[in-house]
């Protein structure tokens, strides 16, 4: 059994990205060749966002938009520590200072009452009312950065109302939640700026790194698009900024467009895999918490992530799980706030109660669209 199948995935596709690979190689403009114009394109129409820049990876799509955003030395951007480091790590590359904010419980996503305490903390250098990084000086709240964790948008209106009347912008972590939903609206519209990644085990994965931005303010898209390429002015040799070489490849975009035909299916294949997941573990495995999709929502489902009682019970999970040849993994064993790589911040256990709890307790199941159902009753078997 795979953890994600991207060989059954490929199988229904490939004469279509040999056929887009083949007419790369025969135009030959392996650097921003028509392919990603059309791909930007369409992901622009997929989502509901004004513009979609292709990019290198998810991580420079993040770096692209904090760039754009003009983020920098003494500028706080708020995000959780239950993430994958590269959501944090764009803002301390940029000089700038990640304020962690602990997140929901139900939903691992950004917890918009923490968000607020953590943005007056920081207004009044108090740490007393909300944890903060350690001998940072007065730092000028700039952006916050939900994530979209597992596929499940954060609660955006709730977000967007504390961003406002602090003067924050939105940058939405969307590099699980490609193909997601909140009310109404699809992820990657969500924020003023936008990020996905096409890593191979993503929703919308190619093969090889890539990344999209997406916005919807036109003066944004521009800076953007200059940043991608060191900051080019009106030509190739005019240079108005810093910028960085973070193109998207041609042939990864050839991929792409034949990868996104069936995309929009395959988000409805998880749907009934969940579906599915949540029927057969209820009955099976009754003391798991199985993920929680809100009234509105609809998740990519990046990933199928329960929680164990407590570590000790994960560990015996996933022992029986291993026994039965089941693939798991977990995301993430550790939050970013004890990471060595930030330990100059001087975060300390127990500052983030939901997210160390959550990491202990939390593991993955085999999810993607072409899961079957005879594969789902032996996982429930094994739980039992
Ligand atoms: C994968 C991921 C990224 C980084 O994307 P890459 O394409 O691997 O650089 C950023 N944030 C989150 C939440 C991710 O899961």
């Amino acid at each position: 059994m795979q953890f994600i199948d991207l060989k059954a995935q490929q199988a229904r596709i490939r004469d279509a990205v040999e056929a887009n690979l083949r007419g790369v190689l025969d135009h030959g403009r392996y650097i921003m060749g028509p392919e990603i114009k059309e791909l930007e394109k369409r992901l622009a129409a997929y989502t509901g966002a004004a513009h979609a820049i292709g990019c290198s990876s998810g991580t420079d799509a993040l770096l692209l938009a904090l760039m754009a955003l003009d983020v920098g030395p003494g500028d706080a951007v708020f995000t959780t520590p239950f993430t994958f480091v590269a959501t944090a790590e764009v803002v301390s590359l940029l000089g700038a200072t990640p304020v962690f904010v602990d997140i929901d419980r139900t939903t691992y996503n950004i917890d918009p009452g923490a968000l607020e305490k953590a943005v007056l903390a920081v207004q009044a250098s108090d740490d007393k009312r909300h944890p903060l990084p350690e001998a940072a000086g007065m730092l000028t709240p700039r952006a916050v950065m939900p994530v979209d964790l597992f596929g499940l948008p954060a609660d955006y209106d709730a977000v967007a109302e504390v961003a406002e009347k602090h003067g924050l912008a939105v940058i939405e972590d969307a590099a699980q939640s490609f193909g997601a939903e909140y009310k109404g609206r699809k992820a990657c519209s969500l924020g003023d700026v936008a990020c996905t990644s096409f890593f191979p085990a993503k929703p919308l994965g190619g093969y090889g790194d890539g990344g999209m931005v997406f916005t919807g303010d036109d003066e944004l898209e521009e800076t953007i698009r200059s940043i991608l390429v060191h900051g080019q002015g009106r030509d190739k040799y005019e240079n108005v900024r810093i910028g960085m070489n973070g193109r998207l490849d041609t042939l990864q975009a050839a991929v792409l467009l034949a990868k996104f035909t069936i995309f929009p299916e395959e988000i409805e294949l998880r749907q009934a895999v969940a579906a599915r997941y949540a029927e057969k573990l209820t009955a099976a495995a009754p003391d798991l918490i199985l993920p929680n999709v809100p009234e509105g929502y609809v998740s990519a489902w990046a990933q199928y992530s329960v929680l164990a009682r407590d570590g000790a019970h994960r560990t015996e999970l996933q022992q029986k799980l291993r026994d039965a040849d089941i693939p798991t993994a977990v995301y993430y064993p550790k939050p970013l706030h004890l990471q060595t790589a930030f330990s100059r911040l001087g975060y300390e256990e127990g500052m983030f109660r939901a997210s160390e709890n959550c990491s202990q307790r939390i593991f993955s199941l085999p999810m993607h669209p072409y899961l079957e159902e005879a594969d789902q009753d032996r996982i429930a078997e094994a739980l039992t």
